[in-house]
């Protein structure tokens, strides 16, 4: 048997470091055993899938080496390896379901799923589909069908029984079917859902690990459900630890930047990341902590992983990356990685068009756009003087726009600038007012480069991280505080809505 494994992102956001975690383990685990390494992108969420998020993405894993031997850019004889141009092969797959009485055609309305949701909950019982259209007779299926009335498809699950999981890492877990709903399929659109399209592209490109986060092993028996209807033998499964901030939660943006490209911009060495995610639940037999991907692959026994929440851990993760600047590079290459890092046109020249106009000497230039390239100066509350605004003025002012630029999915200069005249409209205050305490926490100073977009350039989970500092110099917010000025904000206008 030839190992071969994968790692399937849903190009929906920003580059993971979660993903890269997966990533390298699969990498791992198949080098390990002379095995392939694919890359398949999962983007059935037609509404939330960008091809900027999924060139981010290829572009992150390989900039940390994590390379794969077959993908949507690289190709390979299992292609395509892009959900979103396999659709007939769900559709062809799902009929086959239907036809041999695993799956059936659901007509059921939004309202009336509503309304049973609300009654189930009400009665404290099982949240679920209550198997409904489970009964409809071919005719009936086909008049509707031909009518045009909207449906999906679902999948049958037993009513009794239970489902044990084997997984590499875990006793066997046990879940009662009871627990597992009847799982749409198909959507109304006719695209599939996850769960079908991961089972049949694991099937047909050969899987035979599915090395995963923890989060998917609820799902997992939705999943071999399908692999015994279809009548085909599952992959090993084995649910990896989840990263953990350092409370133990698990790992969010709110509390840790999570997208590659912050550390990139941080100057984090792409070996010193991978290196880092690799002591995520594993230890080298030695102990020893500086390795790279090929040894750790040589020595990779995916059975020695822990699965107690391996901390992600920005102190460590410097530390960690000292130590490559200081041990592997000399000052020669340490000067190659600099400007590498720092002088790529792609980045330099938005950056450089911002300051063009305003500069005498080239001199002038560095100061202008150094937190383009380093934190701001440490702030204290005196950075926040301000002739108008208060303390606590500058404190709502950046709570307010974190928390608006939190859930935003589009980020560019424009955007943001709209975001910023709400919240202005909404409180009453000037955007000149509104711009000050952001000034601050971006650059350290009170001018600086056009400030929405800077933020473009600099991206969200930089952006997210300035904010906070800023608060925290501002001497933080109490938990009641916090929960006041929350209450305020939800009365803005625009502050329910997700995202547009
Ligand atoms: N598309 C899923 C994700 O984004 C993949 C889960 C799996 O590996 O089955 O995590």
């Amino acid at each position: 048997m030839i190992v071969r494994t994968r790692v399937a992102p849903s190009p929906t956001g920003d580059p993971h470091v979660g993903t890269a975690y997966i990533a390298l383990f699969n990498l791992c685990f198949a080098r390990h055993h002379q095995g392939k390494f694919i890359l398949r992108i999962e983007d059935t969420d037609a509404v939330r899938s960008t091809r900027e998020s999924e060139d981010a993405i290829l572009d992150s894993l390989r900039w940390l080496g994590l390379d794969w031997d077959e993908g949507p850019d690289v190709g390979g004889d299992k292609g395509p390896y892009r959900q979103s141009e396999r659709t007939e092969i769900y559709r062809t797959h799902v009929q086959r379901l239907i036809d041999e009485g695993h799956a059936f055609e659901c007509f059921c309305s939004q309202e009336r799923l509503d309304a049973l949701r609300k009654e189930q909950l009400a009665q404290k019982g099982r949240v679920g589909y209550d198997g409904h259209c489970i009964g409809l007779d071919k005719a009936t299926v086909a008049a509707r069908k031909s009518s045009g009335e909207p449906y999906v498809v679902r999948m049958k699950v037993p009513q009794t029984g239970t489902c044990v999981i084997a997984d590499l890492l875990r006793d066997p877990v046990s879940i009662e079917w009871q627990q597992v709903d009847m799982q749409v399929l198909l959507k109304a659109d006719g695209l599939p859902t996850y769960h079908l399209a991961n089972v049949v592209d694991d099937h047909l490109m050969e899987i035979t690990h599915v090395l995963r986060g923890e989060e998917w092993i609820t799902s997992a028996p939705k999943h071999l459900l399908l692999y015994q209807y279809f009548g085909w033998p599952p992959p090993v499964l084995c649910h990896l630890p989840l990263l953990r901030n350092p409370d133990k939660s698990k790992l969010s943006k709110r509390k840790n930047p999570t997208s590659i490209t912050y550390y990139k911009r941080l100057g984090i060495l792409p070996e010193a990341l991978v290196n880092y995610l690799g002591m995520m639940g594993w230890t080298m037999p030695n102990g020893e902590e500086k390795f790279n991907v090929q040894q750790m692959a040589e020595h990779f026994d995916v059975e020695r992983v822990s699965l107690g929440g391996p901390v992600f851990d920005i102190a460590k993760l410097s530390w960690l990356n000292g130590r490559y600047i200081r041990e592997n590079l000399t000052t020669e290459q340490l000067l190659g990685r600099l400007v590498d890092w720092a002088g790529k046109p792609d980045y330099v020249l938005p950056i450089l068009k911002l300051v063009h106009e305003r500069a005498e000497k080239l001199s002038d230039i560095f100061p202008k756009v150094a937190h383009f390239f380093s934190e701001p100066p440490t702030l204290t509350e005196a950075s926040f003087n301000h002739k108008k605004l208060q303390t606590q003025d500058c404190m709502k002012v950046l709570f307010f726009v974190s928390r608006r630029f939190d859930g935003l999915r589009t980020w560019n200069a424009e955007r943001l600038r709209s975001e910023l005249e709400q919240i202005g409209e909404g409180t009453g205050l000037k955007i000149r007012e509104l711009l000050f305490p952001l000034f601050v926490a971006i650059s350290g100073q009170a001018v600086s480069t056009p400030l929405f977009e800077t933020l473009e350039i600099l991206g969200p989970d930089l952006t997210r991280v300035r904010l906070r500092n800023a608060m925290t110099a501002l001497g933080g917010l109490s938990k009641k505080a916090a929960e006041a000025l929350e209450k305020e904000y939800r009365q803005l206008p625009g502050s329910a809505a997700t995202e547009g």
